[in-house]
C-alpha cells in the first residue's frame, strides 16, 4: 500500500508518499506560502531532481490538489491516485484524549477541535489539512498521529505542575510533551540496534532540532519529557527560551512597557540561542562557525544550550534511577558533533566515555561511546514520516 503522510501547518504543508511494503520514500515535497503571495510547491520523485513550481495557492484545498497533481503527474509523478491506500496526518496536540494513533472519523475531528485551545497555531491548521484531504480523497481512510500521544504514559508526578489542582481539573493544564513520534521512533530503534528488549531499557532521547526536547523512556514507556503544556518549556531552543522563572514575563512587561502577548512573542521567536547569541543566528551551523571563530555571543549561546541538555539528562537519570542508553537525534543531535561532545563532557560521573572518532558521524546510526562506556550513547536519525506511515498502515491494512 502507498501511504501519503501529511504535516500541515498554517501556511506550509510537507508531504511524503511512502511504500508500506518496502518503507521506501517514493516521493516527497513541500507547499510553501499557502494563502500568501508567492506560493510554490516543490516535489522530489525518488531518484530524480527536485521540481519547483510557483503557483497561486489561496488555500489548503488548492495545496492538496497540487500535491495530488504532482504525485500523479504523467511525466514526473510516482503513483496513480487509486494507489494511495491511506493518509497519515501529523497532529500536534491530542490533549488527554489520545494515547495512540487513531483512524479519523467525525468524533476524532471533534476531539481534536476540542483541544485546539492548547495548540492554537497548530491544531486548526492540522484540521484544515484533514478536511482538504477528505475533500480530495473522500474514500481513502485517514489516520491521526499525535505529537503528544507517546507522552501520555507519564505518571501524575511528572505531568502535574505545582499549581492549584483545580486548574488541571477545569482546564487540563499539565505537561503534555511534544515530538512524541520522534521520541517513540528513536527509543524503539535504539533497542533494535542494541539487540535488547524495548521493555527492558532505560533510554534518554535528546531530540535537538530547532525545537528541542528530551524524554525519559523506561521499560518501553515515556516517564518524563521536557516540553510542557506547549512546546515553549524545557531546553533552550533555536528561538524559544525554554524554562524561565514565570516572574520574568511580568518583569519584562513592566520594564519594556509591553503586554503579555508581546513578551510571549519574544519568548517564542527572539529568545533561545538566537537571543543569547545577540541575534547572531538560531542555526547551529552559524553558531559552530562563530564558536570556532571566538565569537562571544556564539560561545555564550552554545555553552548555555549544552549545559541545559546535560542538566535534563542528569535529572532523567534520577527520574529513572539509572540509564542504559542516551540517543541524539534531529538536526543538531544528528549533525553537530561538538554539541554532543560538550553535553557528554558533563556526564563522566555516569561512566560515559565518548569515542571521538565515532562522534564525527553526521546523520547516520552510530554508537559514539567507547566499548567500555557504562552507558551506550548513540546517534539515531529520527524519521517521523516513517513512524506516521507505519501507524497509518497498521490501522488501515
Ligand atoms: P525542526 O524540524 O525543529 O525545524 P531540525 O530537526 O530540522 O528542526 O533541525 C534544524 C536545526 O538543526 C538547524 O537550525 C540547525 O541548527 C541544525 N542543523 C541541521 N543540519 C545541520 C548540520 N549539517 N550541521 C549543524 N547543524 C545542523
Amino acid at each position: 500500500m502507498k501511504i501519503l503522510v501529511i504535516n500541515c501547518g498554517s501556511s506550509s504543508l510537507k508531504f511524503q508518499l511512502i511504500d508500506s511494503d518496502t518503507e521506501a520514500v517514493i516521493g516527497k515535497g513541500l507547499c510553501e506560502r499557502i494563502g500568501i503571495e508567492g506560493s510554490k510547491i516543490s516535489f522530489t520523485p525518488a531518484g530524480k531532481d527536485k521540481i519547483t513550481k510557483e503557483t497561486p495557492m489561496p488555500d489548503h484545498n488548492e495545496a492538496i490538489r497540487l500535491v495530488i497533481e504532482a504525485i500523479t503527474d504523467p511525466v514526473n509523478g510516482v503513483a496513480q491516485l487509486s494507489e494511495i491506500g491511506a493518509v497519515g496526518h501529523r497532529i500536534v496536540h491530542g490533549g488527554e484524549n489520545f494515547t495512540s494513533s487513531v483512524v479519523i472519523n467525525d468524533e476524532v475531528i471533534k476531539a481534536i477541535e476540542e483541544v485546539s485551545d492548547l495548540a492554537p497555531l497548530h491544531n486548526p491548521a492540522n484540521l484544515i489539512g484533514i478536511r482538504a484531504c477528505q475533500k480530495a480523497m473522500p474514500n481513502v481512510p485517514m489516520v491521526a498521529v499525535f505529537d503528544t500521544a507517546f507522552h501520555q504514559t507519564m505518571p501524575e508526578e511528572a505531568y502535574l505542575y505545582g499549581l492549584p489542582y483545580s486548574y488541571y481539573e477545569k482546564y487540563k493544564i499539565r505537561r503534555y510533551g511534544f515530538h512524541g513520534t520522534s521520541h517513540s521512533y528513536v527509543s524503539k530503534r535504539v533497542a533494535e540496534i542494541m539487540g535488547k528488549d524495548y521493555d527492558s531499557l532505560k533510554t534518554i532521547v535528546c531530540h535537538l532540532g530547532n525545537g528541542a526536547s528530551v524524554s525519559a523512556v523506561k521499560n518501553g514507556k515515556c516517564v518524563d519529557t521536557s516540553m510542557g503544556l506547549t512546546p515553549l518549556e524545557g531546553l533552550i531552543m533555536g528561538t524559544r527560551s525554554g524554562d524561565i522563572d514565570p516572574s520574568v514575563i511580568d518583569f519584562i512587561e513592566q520594564k519594556e512597557g509591553i503586554d503579555t502577548k508581546a513578551v510571549m512573542n519574544i519568548l517564542n521567536k527572539k529568545s533561545g540561542v538566537f537571543g543569547l547569541s545577540d541575534d547572531l543566528s538560531s542555526d547551529f551551523r552559524d553558531l559552530e562557525a562563530g564558536y570556532n571563530a571566538g565569537n562571544k555571543g556564539a560561545i555564550r549561546a552554545v555553552d548555555a544550550f549544552c549545559y541545559k541538555v546535560a542538566k535534563y539528562i542528569g535529572s532523567y537519570v534520577a527520574a529513572m534511577n539509572g540509564v542504559d542508553t542516551i540517543c541524539f537525534t534531529a538536526g543538531i543531535g544528528e549533525n553537530t558533533s561538538f554539541v554532543r561532545e560538550k553535553v557528554l563532557a558533563y556526564l563522566g560521573y555516569l561512566g560515559i566515555t565518548i569515542d571521538k572518532e565515532a562522534n564525527k558521524v553526521h546523520g547516520e546510526e552510530k554508537l559514539i561511546s567507547t566499548a567500555d562506556s557504562k552507558v551506550k550513547v548513540y546517534v539515531v536519525p529520527t524519521n517521523e514520516e516513517l513512524a506516521i506511515a507505519r501507524d497509518t498502515y497498521a490501522l488501515c491494512k
